[in-house]
């Protein structure tokens, strides 16, 4: 097999490196005749929020579709993914075979009875949320908790969902929460959750308390803004305001969020899958600084994740430019190549 050697100058330093693969590991010590690939290298891209296999409800997941979605990230440079959700629990190959890749996922969504998409996920009444979250997080890492979804409901009580904070975190786990209105995220961060998804509506006076206490946030900005002409087409009912308002206060919320240090995470949501650039470009253009735009879908969302980037020993995920991307994030569009597991991709 082709040992792989990738030279270049890394984020986020810009220093020089030169690694050789070893399997699925990096190492600077030389391997004779290895494939060399010079450019602007990255530890691999992230996308931390995504449901490949999602929009079909069917039980078991459809292999064919749910591949077909991680060879989209593969193809766009995401070497390692996140799922807040899936429509239920995955084959043992996602996130190990060599062709997709790596993946922590917190199985299917959790939501009360009456919220969310009918159909999906798994559900119990506000009580029962706890002990549902921690048997998932025990089994996968993660639990993602649907917090408040249509804009007139209420959320999720903060008693319950710092319960589930405690239970998750018992078990080693992790707990990533959606919200998108102004009172279901505050209590998604009095009750100190691991991430927040979407975040539409937050206090922007919460920011400096997240970044304290550790909670991400993934804005998930360019799938809230795809939706914005849908919408606006529409006739008016109180729900447009609600979504139009909070989407168009979303980009200085993220550009806040990451001058107050919080921890941000790129994600995509939803179909089509792969497309991890256009969000960071929708980072940037909130005012993120292109080097914390790409870091949200990099190196910082590696080691939200407990993944080493670009260094002696990590696992052999790359993605290389021909330029720097910070400089021209039009590069996110034409990788020269992705290294997964040590193995050209593409
Ligand atoms: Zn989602």
């Amino acid at each position: 097999m082709t040992v792989i050697r990738v030279r270049g100058r890394a984020l986020p330093s810009g220093e020089q490196v030169d690694l050789y693969a070893d399997g699925d590991r990096w190492t600077p010590d030389p391997v004779a005749g290895a494939d060399l690939i010079e450019g602007w290298l990255l530890p691999g891209l992230v996308d931390a929020h995504t449901h490949p296999g999602a929009e079909q409800i069917a039980d078991p997941m459809d292999e064919k579709i749910l591949r077909d979605d991680l060879h989209r990230h593969v193809d766009s440079g995401v070497t390692l993914i996140r799922s807040p959700g899936l429509p239920g629990d995955p084959p043992p190959w996602f996130g190990h075979d060599p062709d997709v890749p790596r993946a922590v996922h917190a199985g299917p969504w959790i939501a009360r009875h009456g919220e969310f998409f009918d159909g999906w996920g798994r559900r119990a009444d506000p009580d029962g949320l706890p002990d549902l979250a921690a048997a998932q997080a025990a089994r996968s890492g993660w639990a993602k908790i649907i917090a408040d979804w249509r804009d007139a409901d209420d959320h999720v009580p903060v008693a319950v969902l710092r319960e589930i904070v405690a239970r998750v975190h018992a078990v080693g786990g992790r707990v990533a929460v959606h919200s998108q209105q102004r009172s279901g995220g505050a209590a998604a961060v009095e009750a100190g959750v691991d991430s927040l998804e979407h975040g539409m509506w937050l206090d922007p006076a919460l920011l400096h308390r997240m970044a304290a206490q550790g909670t991400a946030l993934t804005p998930t900005l360019a799938v809230m803004q795809a939706g914005v002409p849908i919408v606006s087409a529409r006739e008016d009912y109180p729900a447009k305001r609600w979504y139009l308002d909070g989407v168009a206060a979303h980009p200085s919320l993220t550009a806040a969020a990451a001058e107050a240090g919080v921890t941000l995470l790129a994600g995509t949501d939803s179909r089509p899958h792969g497309t991890i650039a256009a969000e960071v470009r929708a980072l940037a253009a909130a005012g993120v600084s292109t080097h914390d735009a790409l870091a949200a879908a990099s190196w910082s969302a590696r080691a939200y994740l407990g993944m080493p980037g670009l260094e002696p020993g990590a696992p052999a995920d790359a993605v290389v430019y021909a330029a720097d991307p910070r400089t021209d994030l039009a590069q996110l569009d034409h990788p020269l190549a992705v290294i997964l597991r040590g193995v050209r991709v593409r």
